[in-house]
């Protein structure tokens, strides 16, 4: 279990800085942490707090793979300039195989905890940045 973590951040998209105070249940920030190598990690509260909720009502680990964005970051992955990450609005959750994938989306609609979701191979990419269009579900595949 985390402990309670302090987090002033900036917003990239929205001006002004903001003090955070969030405890989660089951996930470290570690696991948000910008993969370029700065060790950014400015996730939203309302995010974390649904990915609690996911954990808790799926019954089985979630696992992150990506979470929050520098800008660097998100051009090497090739991200939307507008992507959530950059906000700290979104994550990228691993999905083993075709079970975990219904199981995670039954519990995300049953629950209504993301309607903003992106299907690719082995990952789903859920968000909740209120800039970006709610009740949409996109794919990676060309
Ligand atoms: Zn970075």
């Amino acid at each position: 279990m985390s402990d309670w973590i302090i987090r002033c951040f900036h917003n990239s998209k929205r001006s002004g800085a903001h003090l955070q105070r969030t405890k989660m249940k089951h996930f470290k920030m570690s696991e948000f942490k910008c993969d370029c190598g700065c060790g950014k990690v400015d996730m939203k509260d309302e995010l974390l707090k649904k990915l609690d909720e996911l954990r808790d009502l799926l019954g089985e680990p979630v696992t992150i793979k990506s979470g929050y964005r520098c800008l660097k970051a998100n051009i090497e992955c090739g991200g939307k300039t507008d992507s959530a990450h950059l906000d700290g609005y979104a994550v990228d959750i691993v999905i083993p195989n075709s079970r975990y994938r219904h199981d995670i989306l039954s519990v995300i609609f049953k629950h209504n905890i993301f309607n903003r979701i992106g299907i690719n191979r082995s990952t789903i990419h859920v968000d909740c940045d209120p800039l970006l269009p709610p009740r949409v579900i996109w794919h990676y595949y060309s």
